[in-house]
C-alpha cells in the first residue's frame, strides 16, 4: 500500500485540451488530453479521493451558466466513470478576477473548502497537478507537493512516472 492521500486536478490542460482565448462550454468543446483518461483510471486507485479545482470565469463573464458547466461536468464524469475512473468532488470558480474573490486560484479557497469537507485530507501526502503557476502557487500555499504538467509532459506521463516510483 502507498500512502498517497488526495490527488487535486486543474481541469483545463491537465484533464481535457485548454482553447486559445476562449472557454470550453460544453461537450462539444470538451476534448480530453492524450491519456488522461486511463490515467484517471489509475490515479483512482492510487489515490483516496480525486478532487477538480478550476477557474471558471466563463461564468462571471456571462459566456457561460453554471448549468452549462454543470452538464459539461456531468458529460466529463461520464466518460470517466466508464474506465472506472472517479471524480469525488468538483470545485469551481465562478468569479471575475476584479471581484477578488477567496477562491479563483492562485488563492487557496477552494482547497481551503476541501479541508473543511474532508477534514481527514492529509496534505503532506496529497499533490496538486496544474498547468500554470496560479495552480503551483494555490498548492503551495496549502503546502501540497505540485507537479506542472504541459502539452509533452501530461498528466499521463505524471502518472507513469509516480506508479514505477511507487512499486
Ligand atoms: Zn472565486
Amino acid at each position: 500500500m502507498n500512502n498517497l492521500d488526495t490527488l487535486f486536478l486543474d481541469r483545463d490542460g491537465v484533464i481535457n485540451i485548454k482553447l486559445e482565448a476562449r472557454y470550453v462550454r460544453n461537450s462539444n468543446e470538451f476534448e480530453f488530453m492524450q491519456g488522461a483518461l486511463s490515467a484517471i483510471s489509475k490515479l483512482t486507485k492510487l489515490f483516496k479521493r480525486i478532487l477538480i479545482v478550476s477557474n471558471q470565469q466563463g461564468i462571471g463573464k456571462g459566456i457561460m451558466t453554471e448549468d452549462d458547466l454543470n452538464l459539461l461536468h456531468s458529460f466529463m464524469t461520464f466518460e470517466i466513470r466508464k474506465l472506472n475512473g472517479k471524480i469525488d468532488k468538483i470545485y469551481f470558480c465562478p468569479h471575475l478576477v476584479r471581484e477578488k474573490c477567496g477562491c479563483r486560484k492562485p488563492k487557496a479557497g477552494m482547497i481551503q473548502q476541501a479541508k473543511l469537507d474532508y477534514p481527514e485530507i492529509n496534505f503532506e501526502n496529497s499533490y496538486l497537478v496544474g498547468d500554470s503557476l496560479s495552480d503551483i502557487e494555490a498548492g503551495e500555499r496549502m503546502n501540497l507537493n505540485t507537479v506542472k504538467v504541459d502539452n509533452e509532459y501530461t498528466l499521463a506521463k505524471w502518472t507513469a512516472e509516480l506508479m514505477s516510483v511507487i512499486k
